[in-house]
């Protein structure tokens, strides 16, 4: 049997600097994390200074991890569909700052929920908006490297008229941008049962990753977020449970462990306890087999 590439962690707490980020995530046992480049909650954050910086690269290294390992998630305020004009353009703008740390932190991908005109347009217009606004930020932030950064569409359980609840919004923004070959996605696994994928076992799971394929392409499949959901299926409740506590239940992770498509690929667990993700990393690994 060929080994495994399993990179599996938690979003950690960036608190006190983002250089704690990767401390924190080595002392869950963690091979993969997703932090916030700054508070999530604010539109306004001061700049790094250079020890910021300098900081983060040395824990990077020291903690073992790499560019793959990261998947940062923008802030919550973010809403590129946003009918408020004024409020669209704060989230171009703060979605244009944290891409611009993403890169600063020599980081490749930068995962956020791709807004909402709350009922104000068609889906069409919406997703063209949404579009509109992702261009702006990459004509905006520059990258000169030699795989310069990626936006990271991430799924939605599509609470709130929210895009991303299925894989043709999702392909429907990427047609719309002018950059397809800049953006990604990153599926969540409490968004993704609560817009309808039934995903309790085997069968289900390859369903989900079937019509990835299809309808936006393996290639562009950036990371997965790891959630157990307290609402039901269908239920577009936005709620993340523990592992094995929520609606999808162990042989759904089973079947996302056991798939080797996701080798290599930031696995990342967002439920509510910080206290339990080191043995939930270990349940998770278990899985796999
Ligand atoms: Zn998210
Ligand atoms: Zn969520």
């Amino acid at each position: 049997m060929a080994t495994r590439n399993i990179t599996l962690g938690a979003h950690v707490s960036a608190a006190g600097g983002v250089q704690n980020a990767p401390v924190n995530a080595r002392e869950i046992g963690a091979g993969a994390f997703a932090l916030f480049t700054r508070n999530q909650r604010r539109w306004q954050a001061p700049p790094y200074n250079d020890d910021t910086v300098a900081s983060y690269h040395t824990a990077m290294e020291e903690n073992g991890f790499s560019r793959k390992n990261v998947l940062p998630h923008a802030g919550y305020l973010i809403n590129l569909g946003s009918p408020d004009e004024a409020v669209r353009e704060k989230s171009i703008g703060g979605l244009a700052d944290e891409f611009g740390r993403t890169i600063t932190l020599g980081l490749g991908l930068l995962n956020f929920h791709p807004g909402t005109s709350k009922g104000t347009l068609d889906e069409d217009a919406t997703c063209r908006r949404i579009a509109a606004g992702i261009d702006e930020v990459l004509r905006t932030v520059q990258d000169n490297r030699e795989e310069p950064a990626l936006l990271v569409l991430e799924n939605t359980a599509g609470q709130g008229n929210n895009m991303g609840a299925t894989f043709e919004q999702l392909a429907r923004i990427i047609d719309a941008s002018s950059f397809p070959e800049r953006l990604a996605v990153c599926v969540d696994t409490c968004h993704a049962f609560a817009a309808g994928f039934d995903i309790r076992d085997r069968t289900g799971w390859d369903s989900l990753m079937n019509d990835l394929e299809r309808i936006v392409g393996l290639d562009r499949l950036a990371g997965i977020h790891l959630n157990d959901s307290l609402g039901e299926l269908g239920s577009r409740k936005d709620r993340h449970r523990h592992i094995g506590e929520g609606e999808i239940g162990l042989e759904g992770f089973r079947a996302v462990m056991q798939d080797t498509r996701l080798d290599g690929l930031p696995l990342v667990l967002e439920t509510p306890e910080s206290e339990r993700w080191e043995e939930e990393i270990r349940l998770l690994l278990s899985l796999a087999g």
